[in-house]
């Protein structure tokens, strides 16, 4: 039988990202609809109420959602605590690493360390579609212009087509990180997805304090004053006094990139 040629990515179709909701963006889960899943996500609650970060982590890996959950991770300032509560369960994990081609090059190379120390063994890399930034973002400056579009593309629509097989995951996400996250609670559903956030509850001391007690390698940009680390571009140090979040699109009107529209990242 003939082996088709390769298309070349000129004759592909064009893959498109959609244009964002006109309507004020909503950062938080989608709403579910299905009463079937209603009803499991409150039986979930009722039967892990108090549970603890670890007791949750085990819980949805090996015994609610086991072989279909994954972890979206930023390797960030403080992602290597739900990190470490991964590899404690299982190192085999899916892990989501979002490469939005802006990150800084100590992120790449923490990465590195922390698959290395953990002993993580399927940290996937996901990315923007060529075509996609052809389309929008072809000198990549989009960022400077219209930050939404710019984390439409390389942050929403890579971890959409990513996660998208998936019946569960497991965030970093903390109540402290910023208002919209007030309201988090351990267990919820977005749209069909569950969702874990086993570490909604705790402080930032309580995340050095586990970086301390267990001796986990820090992100370096963190001793340069970097308290939440995402693109380079879109990353400031925080100020004397400022803020944990406030280096994160500093002097915009925005503190989420959009992906707490319908996916849940850990500190995105
Ligand atoms: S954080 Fe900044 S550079 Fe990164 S995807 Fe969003 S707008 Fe673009």
């Amino acid at each position: 039988m003939a082996i088709p040629e390769p298309v070349s990515m000129s004759e592909r179709p064009a893959v498109r990202a959609p244009a964002l909701p006109k309507s004020p963006r909503v950062f938080d889960v989608v709403a579910p609809s299905d009463p079937a899943l209603l009803d499991k996500l409150k039986a979930l609650q009722a039967r892990y109420v108090g549970a603890d970060a670890l007791a949750l982590t085990h819980a949805a890996l090996t015994v609610e959602f086991a072989r279909q959950t994954c972890i979206v991770s930023s390797f960030g300032s403080e992602s290597v605590v739900l990190l470490h509560l991964v590899a404690q369960v299982d190192p085999t994990t899916p892990i989501l690493f979002l490469n939005t081609g802006k990150l800084f090059g100590e992120t790449m190379r923490y990465r590195d360390r922390l698959q290395e120390r953990l002993g993580l063994t399927d940290v996937r890399a996901i990315g923007p579609h060529p075509a996609d930034l052809a389309a929008e973002d072809p000198d990549g400056t989009v960022w400077s212009r219209n930050p939404d579009r710019c984390c439409h593309i390389r942050k929403v629509l890579p971890l959409q087509r990513a996660i998208s097989g998936f019946s569960a995951e497991i965030t970093g996400r903390k109540r402290f990180q910023t208002k919209a996250r007030q309201g988090l609670t351990p267990i919820e559903l977005n749209g069909s997805r569950f969702v874990f956030n086993p570490l909604a509850q705790w402080t930032i001391e309580d995340l050095n304090a586990h970086i301390d007690a267990h001796e986990l390698p820090r992100h370096p940009l963190v001793a340069d004053g970097y308290l939440s680390i995402g693109c380079m571009p879109c990353t400031d140090r925080v100020r004397p006094g400022g803020d944990y979040r406030s280096g994160r699109w500093a002097g915009q009107d925005k503190e989420e990139c959009g992906i707490h529209e319908n996916l849940a990242g850990d500190g995105i």
